[in-house]
């Protein structure tokens, strides 16, 4: 999955969604979908793996992900620039378990990681 900047996001989802359109609508997957039951759960895989590749581009792309040098602890209200580090996290997600990496601070009043709860940018603007 790419996490950069989001150029090529776009593409490589159509691609994807093609291939699964064929999955669906090819030719030789016909004799695979013959009940209701085998039409309904191809659809249904299909509109999960959709639903999961866009969670994933989207949590990748998430500003929180990233960049901030300081952020404000949650519990106490100080501000928290050391112990910096990334955490994966799987999430269950309605169509399935979906990876999300985000950047934890560490408080040193608290004693305790924590991922930024809000846009960087707010920190930002108070002057953080
Ligand atoms: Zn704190």
């Amino acid at each position: 999955m790419e996490t950069g900047d989001g150029r090529g996001d776009k593409a490589a989802f159509l691609e994807e969604m093609s291939r699964l359109y064929e999955t669906m609508y090819a030719a030789e997957r016909q004799p695979e979908l013959v009940t209701f039951e085998q039409r309904e759960r191809r659809a249904r895989e299909i509109s999960q793996a959709a639903q999961k590749r866009l969670l994933e581009v989207h949590l990748a792309r998430d500003p929180a992900a990233a960049g901030a040098e300081a952020a404000t602890c949650p519990h106490c209200g100080r501000v928290a620039n050391r112990g910096k580090r990334k955490r994966t996290r799987k999430v269950q997600a309605l169509a399935g378990e979906v990876v999300w990496e985000r950047e934890e601070f560490y408080c040193r009043r608290c004693r305790r990681h924590f991922s930024p709860s809000r846009p960087v940018a707010e920190d930002r603007e108070r002057g953080i």
